[in-house]
């Protein structure tokens, strides 16, 4: 008797420190792959303007750089994920963020083809390109004040209109956010290492390098 045999769904996960890029290089993989992007951060964010009972539940946690209940986002996680992928798997953009989340990743994706890859970026780094992102309230374009800034100042480029800052790119927010990072996240690369399904690429870089790095991985992966 023959087997029969399915390609497995892939899953990238990309881990990051707040600002080590994420979103820019989940973008790019999609506009390459044609992968289906999935991120929390986004996901909340947007309940938050509708003013949804998760946006309420949520905002203030958000607003202080705490991460939100392992509970909530795991549903979040578990309704994409096995969702119908659009076509070539999925990207995790901010998803696991701890050691717990890791563990629920990996009880529910075991039938898939789960790749880790870590952009690290230095800390002086991340600060600046979180203290100095802007984007604009209406195209959603993205700007820094340091290393991309607008021709006017807050004033976007393309459509003219005036560019905000997330409200928890303020200074007092980012050195919460990156405390949470280094005592609740980075244990998330070890649990990945010793997994052996883990890449590291060097975040430094802008994004086009970065992304042929990432590219990279992602092309090789077969299962
Ligand atoms: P991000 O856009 O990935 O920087 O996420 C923005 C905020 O959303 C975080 O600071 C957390 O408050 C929340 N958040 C995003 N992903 C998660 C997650 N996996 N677990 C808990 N909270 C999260």
């Amino acid at each position: 008797m023959s087997e029969v045999t399915s390609e497995k769904v892939k899953v990238i996960v990309l881990l990051a420190p707040p600002g080590g890029g994420k979103g820019t290089q989940a973008q790019k993989l999609v506009e390459r792959f044609g992968m289906t992007h999935i991120s929390v951060g986004d996901v909340l964010r947007e309940e938050v303007r509708k003013g949804s009972a998760l946006g309420g539940q949520v905002k203030e946690i958000m607003e202080s750089g705490e991460l939100v209940s392992d509970e909530l986002v795991a549903e979040i996680i578990k309704s994409r994920l096995t969702g119908k992928a659009k076509s070539n798997g999925f990207i995790l953009d901010g998803y696991p963020r701890n050691v717990a989340q890791a563990g629920y990743l990996t009880s529910i994706t075991d039938q898939m083809l789960v790749r880790v890859i870590n952009i690290a970026v230095a800390e002086d780094q991340v600060v600046k390109r979180l203290s100095g992102r802007r984007f604009c309230g209406k195209c959603g374009k993205i700007y820094n004040i340091y290393f991309s800034p607008p021709a006017v100042t807050a004033v976007c480029d393309d459509c003219g209109s005036e560019l905000i800052q997330r409200s928890d790119d303020t200074e007092e927010v980012i050195s919460e956010r990156l405390r949470v990072y280094a005592q609740q996240t980075r244990p998330v690369l070890d649990y990945y290492r010793s997994a052996g399904s883990y890449f590291e690429v060097d975040g430094n870089w802008d994004p086009g390098n970065v992304h042929e790095e990432v590219a990279k991985v992602v092309g090789a992966i077969s299962g």
